[in-house]
């Protein structure tokens, strides 16, 4: 059935006229084909017949006494209920100023008379098929939102499964290395069951992360909410910054902080913030050979606080970068392949900067260093 026939059929057209012959002509050529009509004399009738059964089309004289079609059109549109119902106005031919500001107050179009009624019917149809078409996508992305609240129902269920089901084991395995640890074994079998106690630990180490950063980000992704407080940004940063100055020393690696002016304030959610600059700063040490320089600097401009992590280490090749930020994208260049990450740190990162409405840029050459730059808007209320 071709949308025409169907609207056709099923279509209720209220028709509005003070003029009773002006109501019986065009109610019987819209009855001829097919459309079901209502009749209505007044502006005060009109607004009772459309709540009581609301139609799919309005056709409405603007010339009446008492409230004319303006009037009842500018009501109907102030209706969240009625304001979607088009509105075609009927006026006389002369009146193009009329025609105007019925555009104006929100009617779709309109008629004049003494009616042309193929034109009538043509318009009629026109309105009709663009009420189609908007209901159509409507439940289309009604749908498309049910889809998607199932699939975020599977996702809260895998999340809850996943936190026990994968975590509990590997806490039983860690569980039997202590066991291992005091098992009595032959001296020369020693070695190698130390050797294999460490690497399940290692292992054991590793998956826990895996998991844990799957977790989060499967979390955050779902909407968690942030536990927002005002931080003195200067402080938050040093906090930050405490435990990567033994490492970055450990790398030979010279870790610089250049310190906001004065003492500013910054919404956030702190631990997760924290992961951010944590994140940031891992990457850039763990990215730069010995003898590199890893600054971190923050100020504030135009109402937003920026944050950035600057490296002079490996850089990351020009491809790579659009995809830097998907889930498990891990760079595959020179100095880069004995380093251990699971590519889930800096979709994290993303996630985290996108729930505080801020936004994360990265500018990098190859053998020259690169620069990740977290933008944060200056609000309470996030
Ligand atoms: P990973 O756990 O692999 O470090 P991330 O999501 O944090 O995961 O980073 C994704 C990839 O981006 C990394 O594998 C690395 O190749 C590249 N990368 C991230 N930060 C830097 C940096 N500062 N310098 C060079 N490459 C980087």
């Amino acid at each position: 059935m071709t949308p025409q026939l169907q609207i056709s059929r099923q279509a209720k057209i209220l028709m509005v006229d003070d003029v009773p012959s002006n109501l019986i002509a065009l109610s019987d050529m819209m009855t001829t084909f097919g459309y079901g009509v209502e009749k209505a004399r007044d502006g005060r009738s009109t607004l009772e017949a459309v709540k009581a059964n609301p139609p799919d089309l309005i056709l409405l004289d603007i010339n009446m006494p008492d409230m004319n079609g303006y009037e009842v059109c500018e009501k109907l549109k102030a209706d969240p209920a009625t304001r979607d119902i088009p509105v075609i106005f009927i006026s006389a031919l002369s009146e193009t100023e009329n025609i105007v500001r019925g555009f104006e107050i929100g009617g779709v179009d309109y008629i004049t008379k003494p009616f042309q009624y193929r034109e009538v019917v043509a318009r009629v149809q026109n309105q009709l098929m663009l009420v189609y078409q908007r209901r159509q996508i409507e439940a289309l992305r009604a749908q498309d939102r049910q889809y998607f609240e199932s699939l975020n129902r599977m996702k809260d269920q895998f999340i809850r499964m996943a936190t026990h089901d994968l975590r509990n084991p590997l806490n039983v395995i860690l569980g039997y290395t202590h066991v291992l640890d005091r098992l009595e074994v032959a001296e020369s079998d020693k070695p190698l069951l130390n050797q294999s106690v460490e690497n399940i630990r290692d292992s054991v180490d590793k998956m826990r992360t895996l998991v844990t950063d799957m977790l989060d980000l499967a979390q955050l992704e779902t909407g968690s909410h942030l536990s927002l407080s005002a931080v003195v940004l200067n402080d938050f940063l040093q906090k930050c910054l405490t435990s990567f100055h033994v490492l970055a020393s450990q790398e030979q690696i010279e870790l610089v902080y250049e310190a906001p002016p004065g003492d500013a304030c910054i919404t956030i959610d702190e631990s997760y913030m924290a992961r951010v600059v944590d994140n940031l700063v891992a990457n850039a040490i763990k990215y730069s050979p010995p003898k590199s320089k890893v600054t971190v600097r923050a100020w504030i401009k135009g109402g937003c606080t920026s944050i950035e992590v600057q490296d002079t280490g490996i850089g990351i090749p020009k491809a790579d970068l659009p995809h830097l930020f998907d889930a498990f994208y891990r760079v595959q260049n020179a100095g880069s392949e004995q380093v251990e990450g699971s590519g889930l740190g800096l979709s994290i990162v993303k996630t985290i900067v996108e729930q505080h409405g801020g936004q994360i840029t990265v500018q990098s050459k190859t053998g020259q260093g690169s620069t990740f730059r977290v933008v944060l808007p200056m609000n309470d209320t996030i």
